[in-house]
């Protein structure tokens, strides 16, 4: 297939790209290559037949109806984004620019598209949305979201990203694209950018700084290893109903201060302090998260049984690769170091936009 994919640049649209490719389809990646975005992480496939690289402002109509056009694709899998909550809190404005009314540009170009193709390619085109659980809201100590949880965002990362999937949606509706949405739990590997929280606590303690933890780390999330949400979307864009969701979960629930203390374990073995210390020594508690969801926990049963899709990863096998690829790759972590950010924490600033 010819497959789009937007923010391929990415943590996670730089592992999809790598996984389409290696199943013999043919990839645009659209990036604009914001902070977020790294070509570095696309390296092994520079010069690939298969692999096409276009930058282009998603939050610019006119140049991706021209992507769209001149690439043709079978699919486009939508994953450009503005994904850090902790920015969100500080400078929504792009936010909504770059989820929302990116995502409306994407739509519309892909509509005027679709009703430019023969039948059958229109039977076969398919616009997934990817998306995050975040939309739900927050859970207590028990449940779990389903495909039918009302949106309840409360972020402006999250109401951002609510508002994309309706537009998504709405679109299927409206006018018969064949969209699909797909909601994920966090996810976590190779190429994430340091600023979320497994990289962040990995190269914090490598580096001999404190761990910062938000609140008392009691909040819970549900960590999905990288490649098994690629498989996921694969799945879902290639045999998933248009007009459906998906949710995609790694069924792997943790507080956030045993996850950091278990990546201490992982690092005290790999690669042991000087000091014969442990790295929980440097965990610290700070100020929590302005309006820090409790938890979110996922019922992934409908991709599950429909779509013949579950996580190859455990946390153990997972956790530990995940650091292992960290240590592997310092000049990947050095290169991002050397630029404007820096380990240091987001999200406590005035609103400045
Ligand atoms: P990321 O921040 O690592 O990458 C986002 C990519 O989008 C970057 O390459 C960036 O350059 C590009 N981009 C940003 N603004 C753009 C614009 N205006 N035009 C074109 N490209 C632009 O994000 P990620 O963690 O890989 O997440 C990818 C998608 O998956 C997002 O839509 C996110 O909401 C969703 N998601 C992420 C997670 C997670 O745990 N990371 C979980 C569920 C869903």
């Amino acid at each position: 297939m010819r497959v789009l994919v937007t923010g391929g640049a990415g943590f996670i649209g730089s592992n999809l790209v790598r996984r389409l490719i290696n199943h013999q389809h043919d990839v645009l990646n659209l990036d604009k290559l914001t902070y977020a975005g790294n070509l570095e992480s696309l390296d092994d496939l520079a010069g690939h037949r298969n692999y096409h690289f276009s930058q282009c402002d998603i939050t610019d109509l006119e140049a991706v109806k021209k992507v769209i056009g001149g690439f043709k694709p079978d699919w486009i899998m939508h994953l450009a984004a503005e994904s850090h909550v902790d920015r969100s809190i500080e400078g929504p404005r792009v936010f909504l620019e770059t989820n929302v009314i990116g995502t409306l540009n994407l739509l519309q170009a892909s509509l005027a598209f679709w009703k430019s193709l023969s039948n059958d390619d229109r039977a076969k085109f398919r616009f997934l949305h990817v998306s995050t659980d975040e939309v739900y809201g927050s859970l207590g100590d028990e449940g779990y979201f389903t495909e039918t949880t009302p949106y309840d965002p409360h972020s402006p990362y999250s109401a951002s990203k609510a508002s994309s999937d309706h537009l998504a949606r709405a679109w299927y509706h409206t006018y018969g694209l064949p969209t699909m949405v797909t909601n994920c739990s966090n996810n976590y590997g190779p190429y994430q950018f340091p600023e979320k929280l497994i990289p962040l606590m990995i190269l914090r303690a490598l580096r001999g700084e404190s761990l910062p933890v938000y609140g008392d780390g009691s909040n819970v999330r549900d960590w999905l290893y990288v490649e098994d949400h690629c498989d996921a979307l694969a799945q879902a864009v290639e045999y998933g109903r248009p007009g459906e969701t998906y949710n995609i979960g790694g069924n792997n629930e943790m507080k956030n201060i045993e996850l950091v203390k278990q990546l201490c374990v992982i690092l005290d073995e790999l690669r042991p302090r000087k000091d014969g210390q442990s790295y929980a020594n440097q965990i610290s508690f700070v100020a929590d998260r302005p309006g820090h969801d409790f938890r979110y926990a996922i019922d992934a049963s409908k991709i599950r049984d429909e779509l013949n899709w579950v996580p190859k990863q455990n946390a153990a096998t997972g956790f530990r690769s995940t650091v292992t690829w960290y240590l592997n790759h310092s000049t990947w972590c050095d290169n991002i170091l050397t630029g404007k950010y820096t380990l240091d924490r987001q999200g406590l600033a005035e609103n400045s936009n």
